[in-house]
């Protein structure tokens, strides 16, 4: 089976695990510290505050904690987000609301982030679907003119800018996930960033049990010479990440680069062996300016036909998905919005094999078979 996406590890993320193991601390660390320290080098801002997590779920609860949304609050975001993002906002009690994307990108345009504000909106809450950053300037500039927070779910964009600021650096917070399935991976990890010096130092008090950071260390005691006493200044959890995965995290950071050009070889490939192909139609191009991390490659087909066409894909060995289907028809959220971009994205999009770890061979097969499935399946439709 050729997956749709892969990590990327070796003898140096190794040597990374067997260096913690040897200094026998494997708790947050120096090396967490190391890491959100070269993070923030990779983004270009403040290393203070960035929290390295556990998770990027971890990231979006804190961030909508720390904005303090509550009952009588709405926060926009697209339906196509990620699941987290929703129980993100519902578990404060605000209500989302689902605005549309635009069936090519999967990406809001400013324009429906801003059909979709309230009176009550008090964060709009976006992705850069598949690394595309989208328009992500005109949002942050529409959420300053209407005093709105900005969260940045930037899991899909790790690598990714627009006009030379990296996604991530637009809005007040952000996070990235660094699970299995990422392009850079930890295991499980997420990295959160918070404009704000104070709701940074918020957010690692609440990542930690509540308890006072004094440079860079959880600071319990209240009086130095009792330091088993506690100071608890919020109600925290226990959402850290720790010096095992923060290794790891350095290793693939610095491979990151590297990663990511030999995913825009495959997109790139993909766009070439799938060109002119009856009934596929490939990705829209990035604008000017605009960098991608390549997380997804997706293609669009006739809605009637795109299920049956990843079913015979994954009878041939290729496995490939759709993400992230929308919000706005799970019950749970109450969701009534009528989003004609999202449903026909939703219908139409498939995502194929991409990761760096697939040779010209497997992107071959890919298209053959993508081509091939597409025509029996547009065939027989006519018939
Ligand atoms: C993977 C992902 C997340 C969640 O990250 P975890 O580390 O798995 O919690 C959030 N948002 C998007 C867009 C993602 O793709």
């Amino acid at each position: 089976m050729i997956n749709v996406f892969q990590p990327t590890l070796g003898d140096e993320e190794l040597d990374a695990v067997r260096q913690v193991f040897a200094g026998n601390w494997l708790g947050h660390g120096p090396r967490t510290r190391t890491f959100e320290a070269e993070f923030a080098g990779h983004l270009g801002v403040d290393p203070q505050r960035m929290v390295f997590v556990n998770s990027g779920t971890t990231g979006l609860f804190l961030a909508t904690e720390l904005l303090g949304l509550g009952p009588g609050d709405d926060v926009v975001l697209p339906s196509i987000s990620f699941v987290g993002a929703g129980n993100a906002v519902s578990v404060t009690g605000a209500r989302p609301r689902f605005c549309d994307v635009d069936p090519r990108t999967l990406n809001p345009s400013a324009g429906d982030v801003a059909r979709a504000l309230t009176p009550r909106t008090k964060a709009v809450l976006v992705l850069h679907y598949g690394g595309y950053p989208g328009e992500i300037a005109g949002i942050a500039a529409l959420c300053r003119e209407r005093g709105v927070a900005l969260i940045e779910d930037a899991a899909c964009a790790v690598a990714s800018s627009a006009d030379g600021t990296g996604c991530g650096a637009f809005g007040d917070i952000a996070m990235w996930s660094f699970d299995a399935m990422k392009i850079l991976v930890t295991g499980d990890g997420g990295m959160l960033y918070v404009r704000d010096p104070e709701l940074a130092d918020r957010a690692r008090r609440l990542a930690y049990h509540g308890l006072e950071w004094h440079s860079g260390l959880a600071a319990s005691a209240r009086v130095p010479h009792r330091w088993w006493e506690l100071n608890v200044q919020d109600f925290g959890r226990r959402e850290i990440g720790n010096d095992v995965t923060a290794a790891i995290g350095s290793v693939q950071l610095r491979r990151l680069p590297g990663f990511v050009e030999r995913r825009r070889e495959i997109a790139r490939a993909y766009d070439r062996l799938l060109a002119g192909a009856d009934g596929i139609r490939l990705p829209p191009p990035l604008p000017d300016g605009h960098v991608t991390s390549h997380y997804f490659y997706w293609v669009q087909l006739d809605a009637g036909i795109r299920d049956q066409v990843a079913a015979d894909l994954k009878e041939r060995g290729v496995y490939t998905t759709f993400r992230y289907a929308p919000l706005h028809k799970v019950p749970i959220y109450r969701g009534d919005a009528e989003l004609p971009g999202t449903e026909e994205a939703a219908d139409t999009t498939l995502l194929l094999p991409l990761h760096q770890g697939l040779d010209d061979a497997d992107v071959r097969t890919v298209a053959d078979e993508l081509r091939k499935a597409v025509e029996y399946r547009r065939d027989r439709g006519r018939t």
